[in-house]
């Protein structure tokens, strides 16, 4: 059945996979459509507000792509509405020609080893979310009591999380970074944080600027076992193999750092410990973590190419007062519609929603990584979402979509409680001129009811 244009779209998450489709979408000139863009929060923008460090201010500049984006005819911003607890997937079916869910990866692997879940361990993304000042993680506490952290893992998060134990709160206190958490960190007793990776130097997720950056951090000495950036066979093989610049930049940054002398009245110190594999995390009389017992490891060949880490026999205890577990993130299902839970998306090709046996939902789409895995920094969702978005004009052009019986007036009209991209701007006023009162680029608000007070223009902007 030929629909009536314009076509409504609605897309789930309006993180940045979000408002790159939405983008998309909206600059086509073949086929027109409008965008309905779900949140459950009433701030729009995703992990480039609750996930970017504070300190890596220059990445949240992209924002203004999406703000653009959001000036486009035909796009509205549907904030505080929760699909799936609020309206479900068929309520969208019911009122849009196609739905395109972008809400990412939105809670942590798991480590799968004895006292995991023991007071004082915590997924690092929680503590990203609460020092970030995501609504629901203001309630999380950190005991920051202890001297000794330890942060397993080896990408990009882990990188931040270390740098956000240790930096010193004075250089913090320019930031965007969450006043609740600000505080706390200024009570810190935190002074030693070890970075714990499975596997070595070559191996580990993290990227060079991210490394680079926390090598350097003011007052704070770095300590390497220089025997660890000995390259083992595996991994000299690799690097031949790999001939890559930016593999030879980062040993030579790691090696530099390992030949550094402490210096004198620096006592914060960060150890990067490779080839150690996490198997239990211990409790202390009272209840709470107090070290984690790992493995020393070497490395193996493994499946599909991949070097994997195998225990020497050895083992290792590592004192920890607080330990944050930084092993990546997960997507989590999305109801009525399919999903792989071994690796964390809704199955799919090139975005088309596919159920278990390979049939393509027509209608559905997916983006970002709920699409392909939390991997990637924030630009590479841009041609995934894209690759997403043009599938679906490419359907909608031949006809393919969803056949709604009603229109998406009637579904945003029964949600009292949404807020919308006005209402996103009025709390952007509301933070940006708190911050330009105190020299920081925004004071952010955290609460959900002070957010959704602010959105509906029941207190005015400072
Ligand atoms: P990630 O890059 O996938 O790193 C996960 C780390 O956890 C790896 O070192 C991995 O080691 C380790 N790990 C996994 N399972 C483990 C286990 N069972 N025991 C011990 N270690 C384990 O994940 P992420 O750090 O959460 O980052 C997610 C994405 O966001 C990445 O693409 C990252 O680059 C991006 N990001 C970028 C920035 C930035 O650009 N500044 C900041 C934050 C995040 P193995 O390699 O041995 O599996």
């Amino acid at each position: 059945m030929k629909a009536t244009a314009p076509y409504r779209i609605a897309i789930v998450g309006a993180g940045p996979a979000g408002f790159y489709a939405a983008g998309h979408l909206l600059a086509n000139t073949a086929v027109p459509v409008t965008v309905d863009l779900f949140d459950r929060l009433p701030t729009p923008f995703g992990l480039v507000r609750s996930g970017v460090a504070p300190d890596h201010h220059k990445i949240k500049s992209v924002t203004r792509i999406y703000e653009k984006t959001a000036r486009r005819e035909g796009f509205r911003f549907v904030g505080h509405v929760d699909v799936g607890t609020d309206i479900g997937t068929s309520d969208l079916a019911a009122h849009y020609h196609a739905v395109m869910i972008t809400t990412g990866a939105q809670t942590d692997r798991r480590l799968g080893i004895p006292g995991e879940d023991l007071p004082g361990v915590h997924p690092a993304t929680d503590f990203v979310a609460w020092y970030n000042g995501h609504p629901h993680y203001t309630q999380c506490s950190f005991d920051l009591t202890a001297e000794k952290a330890v942060v397993i893992g080896m990408g990009n998060v882990a990188v931040d999380v270390a740098r956000i134990l240790l930096r010193c709160c004075d250089e913090l206190g320019t930031t965007d970074i969450a006043d609740h958490a600000l505080d706390a960190l200024k009570q810190s007793h935190v002074k030693q944080v070890t970075l714990v990776g499975r596997r070595g130097p070559v191996q580990a997720a993290f990227t060079n600027p991210e490394l680079k950056e926390l090598l350097h951090l003011k007052d704070v000495h770095i300590a390497i076992d220089a025997e660890q950036l000995v390259l083992d066979a595996f991994s000299e093989a690799a690097r031949v193999a790999a001939d890559d610049r930016e593999l030879e930049a980062r040993l030579a940054m790691l090696r530099e750092a390992a030949q550094r002398e402490p210096a004198p009245g620096v006592d914060r110190v960060l150890t990067l410990q490779f080839f150690r594999s996490p198997t239990a995390l211990l409790a202390g009389a009272d209840g709470r973590v107090e070290a984690v017992r790992t493995d020393v490891t070497r490395l193996a060949d493994g499946s599909e190419g991949r070097l994997r880490a195998v225990s020497t026999g050895e083992t290792e205890t590592l004192p920890a007062g607080i330990v944050l577990k930084s092993v990546g993130y997960k997507g989590i299902a999305v109801e009525g519609l399919p999903f792989d839970d071994r690796h964390g998306i809704i199955p799919n090709e090139g975005g088309r929603v596919h159920t278990e046996n390979g049939d393509t939902l027509p209608g559905w789409y997916a983006a970002g990584w709920i699409k392909r895995g939390p991997t990637g920094v924030i630009g590479t969702n841009k041609a995934d979402a894209q690759e997403s978005a043009q599938n679906l004009l490419d359907d909608l052009s031949a006809g393919i979509h969803l056949e709604p019986p009603h229109h998406a007036d009637a579904l945003l009209g029964r949600l009292a409680h949404r807020t919308d991209l006005a209402g996103w701007h009025r709390i952007d006023a509301h933070e940006t001129s708190q911050g330009e009162a105190s020299g920081r680029p925004r004071v952010k608000v955290a609460e959900l009811n002070d957010l959704l007070s602010l959105a509906r223009g029941d207190r005015p902007a400072a």
